[in-house]
């Protein structure tokens, strides 16, 4: 089977391997579509602790191939996968912080992924995706994130809504606001061709973040930071209302830190609020995308096959692009 290994800093190359061995509990996945994220960029770069060589990869779905005799799950069965596994057994899991755990380890981060013919997962890992669109299973994982921060934002509907940062996360979250009931919901972003697709999937209206400094400061009931830039993170604070939330749904570099004004928080009683991972969140967000209301086909910026990836990966993103969706195995392989 051919899949995308990253064989050390800066080298990601399709590689020929073996179909891997299946164990017991597992299951073995032809891979029908994986998404690119930061997270596959910042990895290749040596930037994001993982292990090499790896198949990346943790945004993905596919048919299942090859399952334990009695299992619940059989040849052919449409499958989401939940990169993200923890122990099940700390005080975190068990609390239902999954994504807290000591122990997590990922698919396509610690473990061969996705970006792959075909790829071995845990059972406990699969989520049934019956009748979903499979390019759609790309956006499993990500949407499990954001569902992850509406929940943390326990948005009510009728509120308004700043969405800052017009990536995948950006657009999902706009649209997720949107379901939720939101009564504004402005998206702030350089890039003038991300405001379009928003105004196009729900945001009422749109913004670049200078004008948001000028016009917007304290409007809003729920900011959600969706770029993880430090400027960013800080204008959130400064477009929430007095008695506001704010999301941060972005991973700022580690390390950096901001001046904040606790005066404010404590005055105006903001409460900030970081939101990581899909804990629990897969199986709703499989249920959204089955259910058809998100527009995902207009975040599909490119489809790429396993040989494009390496190059796709070393250089920028295309200007406006959104989500780029691999399909490793398009056609199944023969058993
Ligand atoms: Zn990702
Ligand atoms: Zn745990």
């Amino acid at each position: 089977m051919r899949c995308v290994e990253v064989q050390g800093v800066g080298l990601a190359a399709v590689a020929e391997r073996a179909v891997p061995e299946r164990r017991p509990g597992w299951v073995l996945i032809d891979v029908l579509a994986c998404g690119l994220c930061g997270t596959d960029r910042h990895i290749l770069r040596g930037e994001y602790p993982s292990r090499m060589p790896l198949v990346l990869g943790h945004e993905f779905g596919g048919r299942v191939r090859e399952a334990d005799p009695g299992s619940r799950w059989h040849a052919g069965d449409l499958v989401s996968v939940d990169p993200n596994i923890s122990c099940g057994a700390c005080s975190h899991c068990t609390a239902g912080r999954v994504a807290l755990c000591p122990e997590r380890y990922a698919l396509g981060v610690d473990i061969d992924g996705g970006l792959s013919e075909v790829v071995a997962v845990p059972e406990s890992q699969l989520y049934a995706a019956s009748g979903i669109n499979p390019l759609h299973l790309a956006f499993v994982e990500p949407l499990a994130c954001c569902l992850r921060g509406m929940d943390l934002s326990s948005l009510r509907g009728g509120e308004s809504v700043a969405v800052i940062g017009g990536g995948v996360m950006g657009q999902l979250v706009v649209q997720l606001a949107a379901l939720a009931g939101a009564s504004r919901i402005t998206l702030i972003t350089r890039q003038e061709s991300r405001r379009e697709l928003a105004e196009t999937l729900g945001a009422t209206d749109t913004c670049s973040p200078d004008e948001a400094d000028r016009d917007l400061s304290r409007t809003y009931d729920v900011v959600f930071e969706c770029a993880g830039v430090l400027e960013t993170v800080a204008q959130s604070l400064r477009l929430a209302r007095r008695g506001g939330s704010v999301i941060l749904l972005g991973i700022p570099p580690e390390g950096a830190t901001l001046p904040i004004s606790p005066f404010d928080l404590v005055v105006d009683e903001l409460r900030v609020q970081g939101s990581v991972l899909n804990p629990l969140t897969q199986e709703r967000a499989v249920a959204i995308v089955r259910e058809g209301s998100l527009d995902l086909d207009a975040l599909i910026s490119r489809r790429l096959t396993l040989d494009e990836v390496g190059d796709v990966l070393a250089s920028q993103p295309g200007a406006g692009d959104i989500k780029y969706v691999v399909e490793p195995a398009a056609r199944p392989l023969a058993p």
